[in-house]
């Protein structure tokens, strides 16, 4: 469901078991849901993209998965055991015909999807806006957040995302304030620290956008390194796609639940930054801000900069966000080619093809806090 790409870095450094203080009682922290507030989900039945991935089984979960199939494939070991997908990039073991064969025995990351939720200071839940049945116009509402309607078609994500959370140890949310503590203690012993809200202050409502001194953009993984490590999309025609850094562009792959993957062919990416019309800028800016606005992205942006010898929060932050809006408009440019347009300026439409193809592959980016 959520975590495909999972990139060995400072996170797992910093997640190093140390020995921890633990106060005698620890109170149960609420869900903050200001970021789901507004949107409107409806599963797209012909999708699956977010089968193609490996779903963490909690321990009461694998007793009744391997109650029910005992042929269940793990991987993964201790406390982090996950469904296996089927190799050379396929679906999860259970994804048959657009269906999960394990339906009311799913883990919990297929029950809450597509919600995410990071704790950190606090337990911020927000939506992944790959998912191709989620609308993006909060994006561009001038509503504050917490001002907009209760979300749309997510009740029953959410009851599991409150059930779990009424169950949840304290203890490792505890531990990755502590991790938060550590990283916010060693940039300010630098001179570098600023609390999030200044942060926010700083570059809302006005993100930067990317410049051409941001282009060419990174590359994905080839496909040699293995399909599963790719970043992907739901294509309404081709199904699931990834895209693959080659010689000379990007390779579209259509992907097979069975494993495997078909070239739609090679693109090249923009050089320069694409022109977008009206409402594709402000479609564009919109994403930055909720991007912006997730606890998930400034614990990144602080893991980076334990990397990195100067520069405040506020310009590493600036420097992510015009990173990040360079790569959806590159991958809207490879992505409209892919429906044969070859536009010099983005529509509204296909900056929104740019975020689906994006979102899921930076939330996967570690952080100080945990994919709890
Ligand atoms: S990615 Fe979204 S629309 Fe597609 S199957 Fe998953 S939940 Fe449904
Ligand atoms: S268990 Fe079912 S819903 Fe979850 S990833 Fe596998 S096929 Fe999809």
């Amino acid at each position: 469901m959520y975590v495909r790409i999972v990139r060995p870095g400072a996170a797992d450094r910093e997640s190093e078991p140390r020995p921890i203080e633990m106060p005698a009682s620890l109170p149960l922290l609420p869900l903050d849901l200001d970021l789901v507030r507004g949107f409107r989900f409806a599963c797209r039945p012909d999708c699956g993209l977010c089968c193609f991935a490996e779903p963490r089984v909690a321990p009461e979960e694998l007793v009744r998965i391997t109650t029910a199939r005992p042929d269940v494939q793990l991987r993964g070991h201790g406390r982090d055991r996950f469904l296996a997908a089927r190799p050379r990039g396929g679906a999860c073991q259970f994804l048959a015909a657009d269906r999960c064969e394990l339906h009311a025995l799913r883990p919990r990351p297929c029950r809450e999807y597509p919600l995410t939720v990071h704790a950190g200071r606090r337990l911020q839940v927000s939506v992944v806006l790959s998912c191709p049945g989620v609308g993006l116009e909060p994006l561009t509402s001038d509503r504050p957040a917490r001002d907009r309607p209760d979300p749309f078609g997510l009740g029953s994500e959410l009851g599991s995302l409150e059930e779990r959370r009424k169950a949840a140890r304290r203890s490792p949310i505890f531990e990755t304030e502590h991790r938060g503590r550590r990283v916010e203690r060693f940039l300010r012993a630098a001179g570098r620290w600023q609390d999030d809200d200044e942060v926010r202050r700083a570059l809302d409502p006005r993100p930067p956008l990317p410049g051409p001194a941001d282009y060419p953009v990174a590359a994905p993984p080839p496909e040699e390194e293995g399909l599963e490590r790719l970043p992907l999309f739901f294509d309404g025609r081709a199904g699931p796609v990834a895209f693959a850094g080659a010689l000379g562009g990007w390779d579209l792959l259509e992907l097979s639940a069975t494993g495997g993957g078909r070239s739609l062919g090679r693109f090249v990416p923009p050089e320069r930054p694409p022109g977008l019309d009206g409402g594709a800028a402000r479609l564009l800016s919109g994403y930055l801000r909720y991007m912006l606005a997730r606890d998930a992205f400034l614990a990144s942006v602080h893991l980076e900069m334990l990397d990195t010898e100067s520069g405040s929060v506020t310009d590493a932050a600036r420097v992510a966000l015009r990173e990040l809006g360079a790569t959806v408009l590159a991958r809207a440019v490879v992505r409209s080619k892919l429906a044969s347009r070859d536009r010099t300026v983005l529509t509204e439409a296909e900056v929104a093809g740019g975020i689906r193809a994006t979102d899921q592959d930076w939330l996967d980016r570690p952080t100080w806090g945990d994919r709890w």
